[in-house]
């Protein structure tokens, strides 16, 4: 299988009847912000080129971001921070990210999400993260041989990636690393090491409130960049 199969075969993942319900209640008007806009609706493959030395790992679509555009991170807030903060590092080739055809390319980087449908109120439960997590492990199975730095975005961001990488047999430091912004882990499988890094989850919650700021996250991806050598 190569990574456009699989970009393929989740695109139509019926699997979580509550997410499945939810992500097509959105995007057929009865609950959309953008009632005059096609809507996506479906499960939200990864974003971002198949030798990706980055890998940005991120909670699930947001209900009229993601699952609006079919771009992860596309056309919401959190996007917003997250894009202009990629390109000023140069892993962007535009600081903005508004549809998927604005011709917006990563550079040397690739976002996936840990549960690939908008979850309500951006929770998903604890069953259909585990549903949904063959997904995310398929997709690292394919990426691990050029990934050699991780950016977990938030806790659960990190959480995700450490079971995932855990799951594809990849050696983890006990007890387990603790999330943190800024903070940086090592997995190791055989010969090869992959760089874990923490970064605050740029939702409105953490940059409304100043916990997160531009420098921060500039700093966290300029060091991804540093280390994924870009
Ligand atoms: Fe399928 Fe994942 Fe969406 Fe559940 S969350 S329906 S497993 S793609």
């Amino acid at each position: 299988a190569d990574l456009g199969e699989l970009d393929a075969r989740v695109s139509v993942c019926r699997a979580c009847p509550r997410l499945v319900r939810w992500r097509e209640d959105v995007a057929h008007g009865k609950r959309a912000s953008y009632a005059d806009q096609p809507y996506w609706g479906r499960p939200v493959p990864g974003f971002g080129p198949p030798t990706a030395s980055i890998l940005v790992v991120g909670l699930a679509p947001a209900a009229n971001g993601a699952n609006r555009t079919g771009r992860l991170f596309t056309g919401d807030r959190s996007g917003d921070w997250l894009f202009a903060s990629l390109h000023r590092v140069g892993l962007a080739t535009q600081g903005t990210s508004v549809h998927s055809a604005d011709g917006l390319e990563l550079v040397d980087t690739r976002m996936v999400a840990t549960v690939r449908c908008a979850p309500p109120q951006n929770k998903p439960t604890t069953s259909e993260r585990d549903t949904c997590s063959p997904w995310i492990e398929a997709e690292l199975g394919l990426l691990a041989e050029h990934v050699r730095v991780v950016v977990a975005l938030g806790g659960y961001g990190w959480d995700a990636t450490l079971r995932v990488y855990a799951a594809l047999g990849w050696q983890v430091a006990r007890p387990k690393p603790r999330f943190g912004h800024g903070v940086e882990a090592t997995l190791v499988h055989d010969a090869r090491s992959v760089t874990l890094l923490g970064c605050y989850h740029p939702s409105q919650q953490n940059t409304f409130t100043g916990r997160l700021t531009e420098p921060m996250l500039d700093e966290v991806f300029g060091r991804a960049a540093e280390l994924g050598g870009a």
